[in-house]
């Protein structure tokens, strides 16, 4: 892996939280900030690196629930902090929708922050002591951005890049956008040309071995097949919902988590572009058997418990 400026920090924490970036030189900020289950761990973190300096920003590839459900807590500690939102997401964060804001529609949760601030593609902005200009990202969020820092070649990918697969195509679950702008979202990162990637979630890697080369051909053969076998989609996107429930909550009882399943409006989507076909009843027994064949997800008396 390409080294990462001295003054930044990737704290990796596990597929609940995404990757937060605490950059501690000049004017010291963090890039996205994790599950609100481990906002205290953010919190703490963060102050660990800081020593008793002040942050100046927090910013935000993306608003999903494990990018920014440390904010609250990270604007608790440090008030007057300048929180950062991807610009069309501004007005859903001031106003709360936590519908627009996806908390809803997915049954997540996040506690409220506020932001008054936006990052607008083909702008730059200073974090942390270095300018990074500011990318739209659309595919697996359509209001996303990357963060790109042309001096070291660093960018923060956020959840439009990892080393070995691809996330949700969010977009694509509700009808508004089909698979073609996160390809896009590939080839403007390959334009970048970046030494290093930070990814939403996993170990930040370079160029060395053509590791961003070899992730991107994966990805996008990860595009293609979701574009010809849409269902497929749907499938991935279902398990992983669930499997995200699940890490948060770790344990529930079986009648509460049939009917989280059922309160997702995002399941019932997924249900339709998968197995129409198929009753309720009938495609979650498709869709559940196999993570709790895999150890996934376990049933322990009448619970039913993330497998870890
Ligand atoms: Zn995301």
């Amino acid at each position: 892996m390409s080294a990462l400026p001295p003054s930044m920090h990737v704290l990796e924490r596990g597929w609940l939280s995404c990757n937060t970036l605490v950059c501690t030189g000049e004017a010291p900020c963090v890039i996205d900030t994790g599950h609100v289950k481990h906002a205290a761990d953010a919190v703490e973190r963060v102050a660990g690196l800081l020593q008793g300096r002040p942050l100046a920003d927090i910013a935000h590839t993306h608003l999903h629930s494990d990018h920014c459900g440390g904010t609250a807590a990270l604007q608790a500690a440090h008030p007057g902090t300048r929180t950062w939102v991807p610009e069309p997401s501004l007005p859903h964060v001031q106003a709360w929708d936590e519908d627009a804001l996806t908390f809803g529609d997915t049954g997540q949760r996040c506690d409220r922050f506020i932001a008054a601030h936006a990052l607008a593609p083909g702008q730059s902005v200073a974090l942390g002591g270095f300018s990074w200009d500011i990318h739209a990202a659309p595919g697996h969020d359509a209001l996303a951005v990357l963060l790109f820092e042309p001096r070291h070649g660093v960018l923060m990918a956020g959840d439009a890049m990892w080393e070995n697969g691809v996330g949700v195509i969010f977009p694509h679950i509700d009808g508004s956008d089909g698979f073609e702008p996160f390809a896009d979202t590939l080839a403007l990162i390959e334009r970048l040309d970046p030494a290093l990637i930070i990814p939403g979630h996993g170990a930040p890697f370079g160029r060395a071995g053509g590791a961003i080369h070899a992730a991107l051909e994966r990805a996008r053969q990860r595009i293609d097949y979701f574009s010809a076998h849409p269902a497929q989609h749907a499938l991935y996107a279902a398990k992983v919902l669930i499997k995200y429930q699940m890490m948060d909550v770790e344990r529930m009882p079986r009648p509460a988590f049939m009917d989280w399943l059922a309160r997702a409006p995002a399941l019932h989507l997924l249900h339709q572009q998968h197995r129409p076909d198929l009753g309720w009843d009938d495609w979650l027994a498709q869709v559940l058997a196999p993570l709790f064949d895999k150890g996934a997800l376990k049933a322990e008396g009448a619970e039913v418990v993330d497998g870890g």
